[in-house]
């Protein structure tokens, strides 16, 4: 038996999205549960796929499309290419994931000479029919036969012209009778055949056109930007439906909506429609629609049909919908819906509201969110204390703020956004599929025309990119490259401030504020919070740091590296005293000098987090890391000699020093101590000699961790003392605190018991010092290969486990982050030798293995052994389903990500039936 490529609505299965794309499955389905949607059927993704691969459709498909368009005939009363009661369909494209814009449609299928005089007849409405007409042949023409926009665009502006009207509404039946005509001329030109009147051969060129569509250069960038995998979706599908028209006249429009507020997430009714028009005139943003509300007055019985509509709709899918719909003659039809895509905080607030409502249970609302998304929730907010008065005011299309500086176009955008890594704000009058990297490139989106629903909006929603849409106070002239509001003209590369809640447009930079989570993002992580198992850490050096993580609900510090407090300003003059010095006695003073500075730090963050434990990571790079480079230090000391033998006096040579190298001076501290140019020399001589003695060969691998703590056992005496001292402050101040102490780069239990022998010999003198008992928790970084694979023993000494996947990554690879990501990784990945980047997803095969080797061994000596990860890749999601499925305790990641994992996190204990490493 033949293959089965085609589907009436009746028949097929709205689940199969993969085979029916998900426009073609929802047809079926809102057809099968009793919708009011136009006959049709939908030709599969199987058959896309058979056509791209051979370049013919699969035989047999146009007889098969012929019996369904006979089917359609009799199902609608109508003939295909007959005079009497022409039918004419669209052919519309959809894969399984929803690419808005991004492949192609065509309307009004089957006009031809014969058919637009029956459809005039028959509606007794001549402009209605050359107005379709018009439509159909330049659509047709771009897509089909790949005649470009602006031959048509060019003649139908220039019969605007001669007709002295603005908007296209205002042309009368002859004038777009004439502009159809124009049209057929222009596809004989371009083309150099007449326009094809068989609306079968019409059917077939289209169906190949929206097959082809799957492979066009926008749809493949689509793809490659949003990472749809074959897995995801593989062909578009073709619908034919039944034409229904909203331009009919005044009884007839057409709308598009959102079961709920896309922007907010608000359970209200949304959308816009437009009286008297087609959808594509809704969606490119060529009239400005009106707000659904006003329907309620304007037509109030088909308002009630529209209410009915959306609640059955929400009602079956449990998913805010995205629809769109046509009203011919007072009767409502829904042409499509769709899972909506919204902006991460509108997908909280419904997934809050749906649940509360009763719609969907907490693991839905949890689930229905991509963790990576609430990255938008983010996004800073303007300042509420500016001043500053908005310019312009459009619609707040897809929320936060962001500044740039002005492009009028996608290339330039791309030029300048991805080239230059400036910030660009995109400025056009509308945008169209056409634009979609000038998205990609753009830290937000202002358009002059265009509502809610444009394709602006819709897109730049789908990214979570600020965006504002209808500023209609802009006057926006892309071929002049400038944009006029009132007096103030506005050039490319100036600088705007957009606020895509609001809709508000500043002129120059207002300053932004971190934003504060909405009380329904707190309730959704608190549910997170309550099923997931895995704990959420975060990485924090700072006492700010460590705020901002609790803000964002961490549990705890997984990780605090102490080398960035080394680094401050003020500390660096002493770090280099305790470098230089040639004593354990001279580095000791210096280290003195250190330990009230860390123990303060220590004190604060052990305090912002309290009760929640803090894991406080011994010092790790080496210490050659706080000197300046060989390079410089032999730079500088030539510059110094240069200037001793030209200048003319010392004081003033230190005065030319200050100026010619303020940060180098500064930062060693030199100018305090002396003003002579011989004794800045002779510093920076000996600063270069420790250098090159202490110049390692492969740093990374070298004289660092805890190899540097044991040699130098002084520098981890002062941190350990710094945190006991810190905690026991804490305590006589009856903050509850818990410290943990970490150890980095450890090899072999040995020197863990080193490490763990200094601790217990600095703790009772603290303990003495300060009266009290210090509680604390002794643990290591698994960073290293050897401690994964001695783990048993190391638990012996250890009473937690971290991983230290950038290490552990490295160390497996043999390759460092660095070194791959800037020469060979983007090829190893686009050549499929490796499917992911390891330092960001955790190579769950590799060094996922030695993790789960780890803690069954660690946990065979301590079985209450507590297991973390704090690697980047703690804070990837899907990395987070392995840690789960190895039984960590937690992660811990950056404080921005904080909120991310919680939600991951759920999603990895929800999962967790269906995992596979
Ligand atoms: C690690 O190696 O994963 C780690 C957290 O340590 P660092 O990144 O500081 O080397
Ligand atoms: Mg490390």
């Amino acid at each position: 038996m033949a293959k089965k490529y085609i589907y009436k609505y009746t028949e097929g299965d709205g689940k199969n999205k993969m085979l029916l794309g998900g426009k073609g499955a929802n047809l079926c389905e809102m057809t099968q549960i009793g919708l009011r949607v136009p006959p049709g059927f939908v030709i599969s993704t199987e058959a896309c796929l058979d056509y791209i691969a051979n370049n013919r459709l699969p035989d047999g498909v146009m007889d098969d499309v012929r019996a369904h368009m006979a089917w359609l005939e009799k199902e609608t009363g109508k003939q295909f290419g007959g005079a009497g009661n022409p039918l004419l369909v669209s052919v519309r494209s959809g894969s399984s994931m929803s690419m808005p814009g991004m492949m192609d449609t065509i309307l009004n299928l089957g006009l031809n000479e014969t058919t637009l005089a029956g459809l005039i007849k028959l509606t007794g409405n001549e402009r209605f029919g050359y107005d379709a007409y018009r439509r159909f042949i330049q659509l047709f023409g771009k897509i089909a036969l790949g005649v470009d926009d602006h031959h048509f665009d060019e003649h139908f502006e220039a019969v605007k012209r001669r007709a002295g009207v603005k908007v296209d509404l205002g042309l009368s039946a002859n004038d777009l009778k004439d502009i159809g005509q124009l049209f057929l001329k222009v596809v004989q030109e371009q083309t150099g055949r007449p326009f094809p009147q068989d609306p079968y051969e019409q059917l077939e060129l289209a169906i190949k056109a929206v097959f082809g569509s799957w492979m066009g250069q926008r749809a493949v960038d689509y793809r490659r930007e949003f990472k749809i995998t074959p897995d995801q979706a593989n062909g578009t599908a073709v619908n034919i439906v039944t034409m229904v028209f909203g331009n009919m006249g005044n009884d007839c429009s057409t709308g598009v909506g959102f079961t709920r507020d896309p922007g907010t997430g608000e359970n209200v009714m949304y959308g816009e429609y437009l009286v008297n028009a087609q959808g594509e005139d809704v969606v490119a943003g060529i009239r400005t629609p009106k707000p659904v509300l006003e329907m309620k007055n304007e037509m109030p019985d088909l308002f009630r049909q529209l209410v009915e509509l959306r609640n059955k709709l929400e009602g079956h899918y449990h998913e805010v919908q995205d629809y769109e719909y046509t009203i011919e003659k007072g009767v409502l039809y829904c042409l499509q819906t769709r899972n909506g895509k919204m902006n991460a905080a509108a997908m909280v607030r419904s997934s809050v509201e749906m649940a509360n409502e009763g719609l969907i249970n907490r693991e839905k609302a949890l689930l229905r969110i991509d963790p990576e998304s609430l990255e938008q929730m983010m996004f800073p907010q303007l300042d509420p204390k500016h001043k500053v008065a908005p310019a312009a005011q459009g619609m707040g299309a897809s929320p936060g703020a962001s500044s740039g500086k002005i492009v009028f176009d996608a290339d330039t955008a791309v030029k300048r956004g991805r080239g230059a890594n400036e910030k660009i704000i995109l400025v056009r009058e509308e945008t169209k599929p056409e634009d979609i990297h000038g998205f990609f490139a753009a830290v937000g989106i202002l358009t002059s025309r265009g509502g809610k629903t444009s394709h602006a909006a819709v897109v730049a929603r789908g990214m979570g990119k600020p965006c504002v849409v209808g500023a209609e106070d802009i006057n926006v002239n892309v071929h002049q490259r400038q944009a006029v509001i009132g007096d103030v003209v506005l050039h490319e590369g100036d600088i705007v401030t957009i606020d895509g809640g609001s809709g508000r447009v500043y002129l120059g930079e207002v300053p932004t504020v971190e934003p504060e989570f909405t009380p329904e993002l707190r309730t959704l992580l608190g549910w997170a919070d309550e099923i997931a198992t895995l704990k959420v850490m975060a990485n924090a050096d700072t006492p700010d740091a460590a705020q901002r993580a609790s803000n964002y609900g961490a549990m705890g510090i997984g990780l605090c590296r102490t080398e960035r407090m080394f680094n401050a300003k003020e500390r660096l003059p002493i770090v280099l005293e305790m470098i230089l010095a040639e004593t354990t006695e001279d580095r000791e003073a210096a280290l003195a000098k250190l330990l009230p500075m860390q123990r303060s730090d220590f004190k604060e963050i052990l305090r912002v987090m309290a009760p929640r434990p803090v894991t406080i990571r011994l010092l790790d790079p080496p210490i050659h890391e706080f000197l300046p480079s060989e390079q410089t230090l032999v730079d500088d000391i030539e510059h110094l000699r240069h200037l001793r033998q030209t200048a003319q006096g010392l004081e003033a040579i230190s005065q030319i020093l200050a100026q010619a190298n303020p940060k180098a001076v500064e930062q060693l501290g030199i100018l305090n101590d002396s003003h002579l140019v011989s004794d800045v020399l002779a510093k920076k001589e000996e600063i270069l000699q420790k250098a090159r003695a202490l110049h390692e060969i492969n740093p990374m691998l070298g004289h660092r961790g805890v190899r540097l703590g044991l040699t130098y056992p002084e520098i981890y005496k002062m941190q350990i003392r710094a945190v006991l001292e810190a905690a026991a402050e804490c305590i006589q101040e009856k903050v509850n605190v818990h410290p943990e102490i970490m150890v980095p780069q450890v090899c072999t239990k040995e020197e863990l018991m080193r490490v763990r022998a200094l601790v217990d010999e600095v703790l009772p003198e603290v303990e003495a010092k300060y009266a009290v008992k210090v509680h604390f928790e002794f643990g290591t970084m698994m960073e290293v290969v050897r401690a994964c694979l001695r783990s048993e023993e190391i638990a012996e000494v250890a009473e937690f486990f971290s991983f230290g996947t950038n290490d552990l990554t490295q160390a497996t690879f043999s390759f460092s982050r660095e070194d791959a990501e800037n020469k060979f990784l983007p090829f190893y990945n686009s050549a499929g030798i490796l499917k992911d980047n390891p330092f960001e997803a955790l190579d769950t095969k590799g060094v996922g293995q030695l993790m789960s080797f780890a803690v069954t061994n660690g946990r065979k000596t301590r079985s209450g052994l507590k297991v973390g990860i704090c690697g980047e890749q703690g804070g990837h999601p899907r990395s987070m389903r392995f840690c789960h499925y190895a039984n960590l305790t937690y992660v811990s990641c950056s404080s921005p990500r904080v909120p991310i994992a919680r939600l991951a996190a759920a999603h990895a204990k929800l999962l967790e039936g269906n995992y596979q490493p």
